[in-house]
């Protein structure tokens, strides 16, 4: 999907041409620079707005799943959180509207949201690393699971649009789990993701997900960046040696299948759970145990998506 939005069937023509710039990436074809056919004045202006805050992004990866529960968020944290050790500029988008826990996982709840003059929503600083969540706006978790789907659709619309995230390396987007409108709704708004990454668990009902979570990808043009399969046997908070306990495998195994990469195995780690619930990232406060250099290497073909020079210089 990357650089889809640049030219898509409904564009005006005026934007192939060049004819009409929206002065921010400078690209001739993109498509924010003239209207879509059917599109209102007002939809045109927010994609633009849009459009101008995603292009000093310079990768944009979404975190998936195909069921909730299955450690998408603890994943979204932990990739997040070894970007930025190592050297890049990270902004963590939460926009999972039915359990946005991103903020809980970092010790940020009820984290003072600030704005600037221009009305802009400024992300929440963590040690470095760029912080939003839809989770800062609701008044408690229930919140959001009796809004009817205009008005998910809406919020989450509008929150991509308000978030002043300035130039980054890498967003990270904790999108809500499964196939449906929700997830779709991130991916298409975003538009030129760099591509998901897809987190499942060994039980047989997960990995069917998972088959879905990578068919979803293809019809949106998303590319799979690849399968991790979480709470994958059981790492022994003395040794460190991972026993299995459920039938594990099985992500690998649909990878291989669906032929997208895969990006190896999480053990259920105490620790994972204990950082998520003190608020603490696993790889920075744990980062000397195994899982957490397994975390690391589940990263390396992330971050090695951005070979060039900061956008900035
Ligand atoms: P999801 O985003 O898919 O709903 P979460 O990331 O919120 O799932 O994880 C659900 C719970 O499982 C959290 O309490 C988290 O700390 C815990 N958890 C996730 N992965 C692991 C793991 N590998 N080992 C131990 N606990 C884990």
């Amino acid at each position: 999907m990357k650089h889809d939005h640049q030219s898509t069937e409904s564009d005006n023509s005026s934007s192939k041409d060049g004819s009409s710039k929206c002065d921010t990436c400078g690209v001739k074809s993109c498509n924010a620079t003239a209207r879509k056919s059917g599109e209102s004045e007002v939809d045109f202006k927010d994609r633009q707005i849009l459009q101008s805050r995603l292009c000093r992004i310079r990768h944009k990866v979404a975190v998936l799943s195909g069921k909730g529960g299955v450690g998408k968020s603890t994943i979204a944290v932990n990739l997040a959180v070894s970007l930025m050790l190592s050297g890049k500029r990270v902004g963590l988008l939460d926009v999972d509207i039915h359990g946005p826990s991103i903020p809980t996982m970092l010790g940020i709840e009820g984290a003072a949201i600030h704005g600037n003059e221009e009305g802009e929503l400024l992300p929440v600083d963590v040690g470095g690393l760029k912080v939003m969540s839809l989770g800062f706006f609701l008044r408690n978790q229930d919140d959001a699971v009796i809004w009817r789907g205009p008005l998910k659709m809406g919020a989450i619309k509008q929150f991509l649009k308000d978030v002043d995230w300035g130039d980054l390396d890498f967003l990270i987007i904790d999108s809500p789990p499964g196939t449906g409108d929700e997830p779709l709704s991130v991916c298409q708004l975003i538009g030129d993701l760099d591509g998901a990454v897809i987190v499942t668990t060994p039980q047989k009902v997960a990995t069917v997900d998972v088959r879905k979570a990578i068919s979803f990808c293809r019809q949106l043009g998303v590319p799979v960046l690849g399968v991790v399969e979480n709470m994958s046997g059981f790492s022994c908070p003395r040794c460190g040696e991972v026993t299995p306990i459920l039938l594990s495998g099985g992500g690998k195994r649909i990878a291989e299948d669906m032929k997208v990469p895969y990006l190896g195995s999480i053990p259920i780690d105490p620790k994972i759970a204990e950082a998520s619930d003190e608020g603490r990232a696993f790889v920075f406060h744990y980062a000397a145990t195994p899982t957490a250099k397994i975390m690391r290497d589940i990263v390396k073909p992330i971050a090695a998506l951005d070979t060039g020079k900061h956008a900035a210089e």
